[in-house]
């Protein structure tokens, strides 16, 4: 079971005709801050549960009216170029852009992160990236011949011991700019970035059973 009992499976609010309480009730702690996790295409569904875990109130984003009900937003892995068509699509393009611009707390994870940066290389024509963190990407920049693989990354701001990396067909970094906090590089190549309220990683955090990364997110907020 969860630490943090979730907000909707709560049943502490009392039923009329409840006895009252002689002494002050118990009040557990409920984190009440609903993360949204763009679920138009790729990798959403375990981000989901790891925020589960985490034990705030974790909803699936496909529209814009989901969108405004969150207090930030994870931009999950799956095909950056198939997201961005879906978010002109679905119409949730420009709410996302003007909430990113009024200081949305977001996490984007591989595809995500390239949706995030101010430029992408080897991407289509037509991508335009929200520009949200100073940095440049090269799509599936670390080649074929390791499209996929895992690393062991010392996090910033993570204590316990290093954090499982799954990398698939993941962006290089290949800009920093001065603003923005390198957390965790491979091979002196960052891949956990920090700008203000947007944290990015080229990796997928949620196929671990390990949510620390999911939780420094939410500590940020
Ligand atoms: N290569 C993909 C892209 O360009 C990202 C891969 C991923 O998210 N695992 O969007």
């Amino acid at each position: 079971m969860s630490a943090w009992p979730n907000a909707a499976g709560s049943t502490l609010a009392p039923e009329p005709g409840d006895a009252q309480p002689t002494t002050a009730p118990e009040v557990a702690t409920v984190d009440t801050r609903r993360i949204g996790v763009l679920a138009l295409q790729g990798a959403f569904a375990r981000h989901v549960e790891a925020l589960a875990r985490c034990g705030c109130d974790a909803v699936e984003v496909r529209t814009a009216e989901q969108l405004e009900n969150c207090d930030a937003l994870v931009l999950p892995g799956g095909e950056s170029t198939t997201m961005s068509m879906l978010l002109e699509r679905s119409g949730l393009r420009q709410p996302l852009a003007a909430r990113l611009g009024q200081g949305l707390p977001v996490f984007g994870t591989c595809a995500g992160m390239i949706l995030l940066a101010e430029s992408i290389s080897d991407g289509r024509p037509d991508q335009e990236p929200f520009r949200a963190i100073d940095i440049d990407v090269r799509r599936n920049g670390y080649g074929r011949q390791v499209d996929s693989f895992e690393a062991d990354i010392n996090v910033a701001g993570l204590d316990d011991g290093p954090f499982r990396a799954v990398f698939i067909r993941a962006p290089v970094v290949t800009r920093v700019g001065p603003s923005v906090d390198v957390l965790a590089e491979v091979d002196d190549d960052p891949v956990l970035c920090r700008m203000g309220s947007i944290t990015v990683a080229s990796f997928h955090p949620e196929l671990t059973d390990d949510d620390r990364l999911h939780r420094l997110f939410l500590q940020s907020l």
